[in-house]
């Protein structure tokens, strides 16, 4: 008799780990291949984990598999691996791990392969001539025979009478085949032409290549507009030379289409593509696609790191700063240090690339890392064609109140504005923040309107004339009397994507703006428009959130304005900073991209930061200095290791009691281990946001420096986060994305 261990596709604690059942006479099974199980009363799709000739338990007790769902592993041996690390190192269920590798609809059986019936034209050469010849009379059946030459078609869009014929006569043959849903971002086939390399990309492409052979890790930071795409075509295209395959992970394909369509257009069917936003039969058949063979090229976000390819040659990480390659759900994993570890196991070659490296990653780069954690760094200091950066005007604000000026335009602004529409050229005003007005308050008793259910001020948005809390969605009209003292002061502070909208409507006539933000492009496709609709032309002006700061390259955008610099600058993150810096660099680069130098002005109540002037001056390697200087005296990461604990709850003192709890049991576990002088802070507090959907928040914050056994202190973390008491979640996040 022949075992199968399997672990059941159910996520629980207690289920996470390998149940044995008896494999059926005929049933041929392989790791990574999917089943169904009995599993108490009920009946299970699980994944086969080993496949044994012993079993500890009463063989008369151990249950049959009762199905083999396809004949293939749906998780290749190299990905069972990698989930098994995966296990270990983020500290999830293996199944949750599983799960990532495999479309959601291969599991339950929910999507069936579509497949229809296609006419093959099954004569050729003089056969098929001879065949003409004879049947010269009957009209329909030759042009179905015409059309037929040039391919299968399928039977459903053919004469019924003429096919029929045709079949008798042993000219044509049926069959049934599967169909395959294209994503629209694929349908368009064209090829396009190779440009001549700058000779900053022929030798950082002569550089990757090489590596192609013994595999490499590589950082290419090249500044806005250097052209890293066309680095990325041509390491791929010599990889797929090669015989070997890519991976391209990009932070969200609907804020990258430019990357598919450029992509596509050098590699056509060989890539797929793969993102949250396809439907489920499409997802599923770009998969079997890129499981086949068939498609060599991945291109996706996050999860496409766990594209079911073999033989990788290049992963390539695009705008690997992005904070979009951290999921911010169990399971906790970061893309790029997957991508790491994958690109090991292939000798591929990884290439992390950004204008605006995150500082963690760009510190690999430097002298005295050890080998097996350093990046080789490879610059592009020069635009394309040797265009220049664009010029940046920093405006400090608090002088255009004190000349009276109460617009969210500075004068330097509205006159670029002008001038920018007045020469038919386009514009971009970027801020960081959806609606109208970003706080409402009392202006007697200073009143601030917030959530009922999180404790964060709601934003007034036009649309609809509501006041939406950006956390949990909810609305409320806005107050016309103040709610503690009754005054009818109520004002609108703050500005949003709205207000900015309807101030350039006011101000200046002759523009057409469009406006990108979460609430715009909610509709399936609708990013796409707004983009396409700014590239033609039809829109003049585009405002818009972070969703307008990455990769985009538009020829005619001769103007970025920044609206407000520093409203990232103060948020409660050690990384605030970095991202304002990276925000602004990026959103910059999106000017003068074509032969028209480019103008940005930057508006800010804080011209003296260095974060703010190192963007204005795009002066990476000046931020990364002071930056990562502070890092080091303030121990933040990379020099230490930040993980919590937050727990959540109904009632507000359960999450503190159990986060104190926690404090108490992690201080004792510190001293019995002797490892004081590695923990740098240990601390329970509520959470910086304290009330969050209507439940309260408490955190156990530790911060460990860098040389700590962090995986030690993380079991342990995961170990009191697994007794929270009863009515309270508790969830560990190491390295948070965010630390609300
Ligand atoms: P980055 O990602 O570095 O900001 P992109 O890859 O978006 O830059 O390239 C900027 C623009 O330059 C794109 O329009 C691209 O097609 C074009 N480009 C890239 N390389 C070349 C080249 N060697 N010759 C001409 N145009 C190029
Ligand atoms: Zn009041
Ligand atoms: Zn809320």
């Amino acid at each position: 008799m022949r075992y199968a261990e399997v672990i059941v596709d159910l996520s629980a604690e207690a289920v996470d780990r390998r149940f044995s059942y008896a494999i059926p006479e005929g049933m041929a099974l392989e790791p990574g291949m999917l089943v169904t199980v009995p599993f108490g009363p009920r009946t299970l799709d699980g994944f086969v984990i080993r496949v044994t000739d012993h079993c500890d338990l009463d063989p008369a007790k151990v249950k049959p598999v009762l199905k083999l769902q396809r004949d293939e592993p749906v998780v290749l041996g190299e990905l069972m691996d990698l989930a098994d690390w995966m296990h270990q190192r983020y500290l999830c269920n293996l199944v949750d791990a599983l799960r990532l590798m495999i479309p959601s609809e291969l599991r339950g059986g929910r999507v069936r392969e579509v497949s229809t019936r296609f006419a093959h034209l099954a004569l050729t050469g003089e056969a098929l001539e001879a065949f003409i010849a004879q049947n010269k009379r009957a009209k329909r059946q030759l042009e179905l025979v015409e059309r037929l030459r040039s391919g299968d078609v399928e039977t459903a869009r053919l004469d019924a009478a003429a096919l029929k014929a045709l079949e008798k006569k042993g000219a044509v043959t049926v069959c049934q085949r599967e169909r395959r849903r294209t994503p629209r971002a694929l349908s368009d086939e064209s090829r396009t032409p190779d440009p001549t390399l700058m000779p900053g990309q022929a030798r950082a492409v002569e550089r990757l290549t090489g590596a192609l052979e013994t595999g490499g890790r590589f950082l290419l930071h090249g500044v806005t507009g250097s052209g890293k795409t066309e680095v990325y075509i041509r390491l791929i295209r010599r990889a797929l030379e090669l015989g070997r395959t890519a991976i391209v992970l990009v932070p969200e394909i609907a804020l990258t289409p430019q990357m598919v369509s450029w992509l596509h257009g050098r590699f056509g069917a060989d890539a797929a593509v793969l993102h949250s936003a396809l439907s489920a039969g499409e997802r599923f058949d770009e998969w079997r696609r890129i499981r086949s063979g068939e498609a060599r090229v991945v291109i996706g976000a996050r999860s496409a790191i766990f594209a079911p390819l073999e033989n990788i040659g290049c992963i390539i990480v695009d705008e690997e700063h992005e904070s979009s390659y951290q999921s911010d759900h169990r399971p906790r994993y970061d893309a790029r240090e997957i991508a790491w570890r994958r690109a090991g196991t292939h000798r591929a070659v990884l290439v992390l690339g950004s204008a605006t490296p995150s500082i963690a990653t760009y510190m690999r780069t430097e002298h005295g890392v050890r080998p097996e954690n350093r990046l080789e760094l490879i610059e592009l200091r020069q635009r394309v064609k040797d265009r220049p950066l664009p010029e940046v005007e920093l405006v400090d604000l608090r002088g255009e109140f004190d000349k009276g000026n109460r617009s969210i335009f500075s004068e330097k602004l509205a006159s670029e504005l002008q001038t920018c529409l007045d020469t038919g050229h386009q514009a971009m005003l970027f801020i960081n923040r959806r609606g109208h007005s970003t706080f409402v308050s009392c202006r007697k008793c200073g009143y601030v309107v917030k959530c009922a259910q999180c404790d964060v001020s709601m934003t007034y948005h036009q649309s609809g004339e509501l006041l939406r809390c950006h956390y949990c969605g909810a609305t409320q009209p806005p107050p016309r009397r103040c709610p503690s003292c009754g005054s009818a002061y109520i004002k609108y502070f703050g500005a949003g994507t709205q207000k900015v909208e309807a101030e350039v409507r006011r101000l200046f006539p002759q523009a057409r703006v469009a406006r990108m933000d979460n609430d715009t492009t909610q509709r399936k496709d609708a990013h796409q428009q707004i983009l396409d609709a700014f590239r033609s032309g039809e829109t003049n002006v585009l405002v818009g959130t972070q969703m307008i700061a990455k990769g985009l390259d538009f020829p005619k955008v001769t103007l970025v304005g920044v609206v407000a610099a520093d409203m990232t600058l103060n948020l409660p993150d050690y990384r605030s900073v970095e991202r304002t810096f990276q925000l602004i660099t990026q959103v910059a680069g999106r000017a003068g991209r074509a032969d028209e130098p480019g103008r940005v002005v930057v508006q800010t109540y804080d011209p003296e930061h260095y974060g703010i002037r190192c963007a204005a001056m795009q002066d990476y390697r000046a931020f990364y200095t002071r930056e990562s200087a502070n890092r080091r005296l303030a121990l933040y990461p990379p020099y230490s290791v930040i993980a919590r604990v937050v727990f959540t709850a109904r009632a507000p003192e359960a999450a503190e009691n159990a986060a104190r709890e926690a404090e108490k049991a992690m201080e004792a576990w510190v001293e019995a281990q002797g490892i004081r002088e590695h923990i740098l802070q240990l601390r329970a507090a509520e959470a910086p946001i304290g009330l969050l959907r209507g439940e309260y928040r408490w955190q156990l914050f530790t911060k460990l420096y860098f040389k700590a056994d962090t995986e030690a202190v993380a079991r342990q973390l995961r170990a009191l986060a697994d007794q929270a008491p009863e009515g309270v979640r508790a969830e560990l996040e190491v390295d948070p994305v965010n630390m609300i």
